[in-house]
């Protein structure tokens, strides 16, 4: 078998490995597969390339293209996943252990590139806050943005998601507009390294977006400065080890930390034998067992379970474990492939020797087990071993070591505090779980425990059909958790692109402020347009072009009128001593909805023109009654544009109703499509 050389990409170019070589070999057979090395590479010149080329290019570009990139980019790979997949099973991966790291990789892309087109704004500036008001008369004015982060972020990934790993940290800081170096955790690398290729292959992405480095880092922890980031996951140890360097101490260098965690999973005290509840808890833990050989950051290692139900539980459990195929992942029967390596499966047994001074076996003998289709003493497999501890409450190793591999240990409780105190003592994670049908211990675990999690997942009857599993990080969702989690937050959805943007409050004139965030600011000089706005195209339409209307009188005829034509004759607007005698009228009041009603008739343009439609009215509110003989008019102002389609771009127009004394009576956001051209 051909032995690959694992390169890096750096500076624009594919470099073989130098030096000290690292062998890696397969999970399955234990051969020499590939080499790495980064001995000679030029860690400096990477850190400038990406500074000097990638980042200039990325932020060249709006959110909403980098994020058109980000969805072509996982087409492309989604087409040529098969590729990966043949590696992933030297990783010992079956292939639905795959489909979670590569598939899961190209769907977090996926997610990206659609919440930053929904979520972010088509502009290189990210609002983080409405406008503050800092003056009386508003000329000072105030607003938070996000702009991205004028260097580099090096993300530094564990064995065990060779695909996802990356591509989960490389979506947000390419969304955010920041270029990656990845360092992707050796033993799995070849994996990394073909995804990087065919990224690299695609061309969608310009020069010094990504680089890779096949190897070890070198120095490169040492080049790294203020506007650059470190996004780390791994054990607890190494963490603390990288984020205690010097220079990124010294020089405040942004540092995250996805560490290992031991996750808890707790059946509710209402979850008895035979309900949906205890069979769908057997079903999650088992798959959280065996799912990627329990190599999993978000795996559960403690089931917190009533005292009653331990043996019924260890029963059901091992009943479905002990049919359980271990073997070659490439076989369609193996539910249970290799470890990624020699040395993991080592860890793991050093960790199970540590656990077994407080915890009995209940199932799975690593000494004595069974492997289809591989050689048992070549390949890193491992039978799921199920562990009993008897005093969760004197026991401490059972909460702090993290065996990483197919291992996980039922322990009693007796009440609900209890249960959350035992979760609790993992001492921060990335994921509780509480498989219940009872909202109040929802809500005591919360209380109780809440504040220890990343992320919280309860399951029951209701929701298990959707369920995406306690195990599986969403895009959408928070990743990280606090304390021995590493204390850091990926994904979480745009929250995660923040880790790659500077937050800045920045204070000025309203026109100021418009011109930095492309969004028309209340207090900016107003522009008066050509013609009627909702006669003009999209790409005509400037930020701030208003229009005031002529005015209207709202009479008794016309609520009466509306009254009766809408059926809403709610008393303030039908009953004089009634609505006198509410805090908030005067007497009789026109309807907020014929306001609004006579604000579009005083607004619209009627006919054919460039507007399509009215999609939609946000932030509406308002402010002071009208009453029988007020006068009302409008302003309409252009407040923000964003590309939609080819076809056509959404206008949000801020409006605010007057009475005659010029006093705000209304005010909201309206949402209309408007075509690019005539
Ligand atoms: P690890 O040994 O801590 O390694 C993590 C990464 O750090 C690898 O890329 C490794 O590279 C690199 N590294 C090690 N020493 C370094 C150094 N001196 N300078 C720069 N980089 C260095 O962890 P692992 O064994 O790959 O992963 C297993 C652990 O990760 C488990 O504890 C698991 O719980 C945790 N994990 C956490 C998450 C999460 O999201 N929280 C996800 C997955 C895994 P080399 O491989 O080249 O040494």
């Amino acid at each position: 078998m051909t032995i690959l050389e694992l390169h890096s990409f750096a500076k624009g170019k594919w470099v073989a490995p130098a030096g000290n070589l690292r062998p890696i070999h397969s999970a399955v057979t234990g051969e020499h597969i590939a080499n790495a090395g980064s001995d000679g590479l030029d860690f400096q010149g990477m850190v400038d390339f990406a500074i000097s080329a990638g980042g200039p290019s990325l932020r060249e570009m709006t959110f909403h293209q980098r994020a058109k990139k980000l969805k072509a980019l996982a087409l492309y790979l989604q087409e040529r996943r098969d590729q990966l997949y043949a590696l992933s099973y030297m990783t010992g991966a079956t292939l639905s252990d795959s489909k979670i790291d590569i598939d899961g990789g190209i769907g977090t892309l996926m997610v990206f590139a659609s919440k930053g087109r929904r979520e972010m704004p088509d502009g290189k500036v990210f609002l983080d806050s409405e406008v503050e008001q800092l003056s009386r008369k508003g000329s000072f004015v105030g607003q938070h943005i996000c702009t991205p982060l004028l260097g580099v972020a090096v993300h530094i990934n564990a064995f065990n998601f060779p695909v996802w790993g990356m591509l989960e940290k490389l979506a947000p800081s390419l969304l955010a507009g920041v270029p990656a170096i990845v360092k992707p955790a050796t033993a799995t690398s070849f994996l990394t390294e073909a995804c990087v290729r065919l990224m690299d292959q695609s061309g969608i992405f310009p020069a010094g977006s990504f680089q890779l480095i096949s190897g070890g880092s070198g120095d490169l922890l040492d080049q790294l400065g203020a506007q650059d980031i470190v996004s780390f996951t791994g054990s607890a140890d190494t963490a603390l080890m990288l984020r205690s360097n010097p220079n990124l101490l010294g020089r405040g260098v942004r540092f995250l930390a996805e560490q290992d965690s031991l996750n808890a999973s707790v059946l509710g005290l209402d979850a008895g034998i035979g309900t949906p509840e205890f069979e769908l808890f057997v079903k999650e833990a088992v798959r959280e067992m065996t799912a990627k050989a329990g190599q999993k950051c978000t795996a559960i290692r403690r089931m917190i379970v009533p005292e009653a139900m331990l043996e019924p539980l260890a029963e059901a459990m091992v009943a479905k474990l002990e049919g359980m195929v271990i073997g070659d992942p490439s076989l369609a029967t193996t539910r249970i492939g290799a470890l990624a390596s020699a040395e993991q499966k080592a860890d793991v047994l050093a960790k199970l020797a540590i656990l077994g001074a407080e915890c009995t076996r209940i199932h799975g003998d690593p000494q004595s087990f069974r492997v289809d289709g591989a050689d048992g003493d070549k390949g890193a497999f491992l039978p799921p071993v199920l562990l009993r501890c008897n005093d969760p409450d004197t026991s401490e190793m059972v909460h702090s070591i993290e065996a990483f591999g197919p291992v996980s240990t039922l322990m009693g409780y007796r009440d609900i505090d209890h249960a959350a105190a035992l979760m609790n003592r993992g001492g921060g994670s990335l994921v509780g779980s509480v498989i219940t049908n009872d909202p109040e211990v929802a809500r005591a675990i919360t209380m109780a425990s809440a504040a220890w999690h990343g992320r919280l997942y309860f399951n029951n009857r209701h929701s298990m059909a959707e369920s995406t599993g306690h195990g599986s990080p969403l895009p959408h969702m928070i990743h990280g958790g606090p304390g021995r989690a590493g204390g850091g937050e990926e994904l979480g959805g745009i929250r995660g692109v923040m880790h790659y943007m500077q937050r800045t409050a920045v204070q000025g004139s309203p026109d100021i402020l418009t011109a930095i965030g492309d969004v028309w600011v209340r207090g900016s000089a107003e522009i008066t347009p050509p013609e009627h706005p909702f006669r003009r195209s999209f790409d005509e339409i400037s930020i701030g072009e208003t229009i005031h209307t002529d005015s209207r009188e709202v009479t008794l005829a016309d609520i009466e009128h509306f009254a009766r034509f809408t059926g809403d004759t709610f008393y303030a607007h039908m009953d004089d001593a009634a609505a006198c005698a509410n805090p908030f009228f005067p007497g009789r009041v026109a309807h907020g909805y014929l306001l609004l009603s006579f604000a579009a008739g005083l607004f619209v343009e009627p006919s054919p023109g460039p507007v399509l439609a009215n999609t939609g009215l946000n932030s509406l509110s308002f402010q002071k009654p009208v009453v029988p003989g007020d006068k009302i008019h409008a302003r309409l102002t252009a407040k923000r544009k964003t590309r939609r389609t080819d076809e056509y771009g959404e206008i949000r127009w801020n409006v605010t109703v007057y009475n005659q004394q010029n006093e705000e009576v209304a005010e909201y956001e309206l949402l209309t499509m408007v075509a690019y051209s005539r």
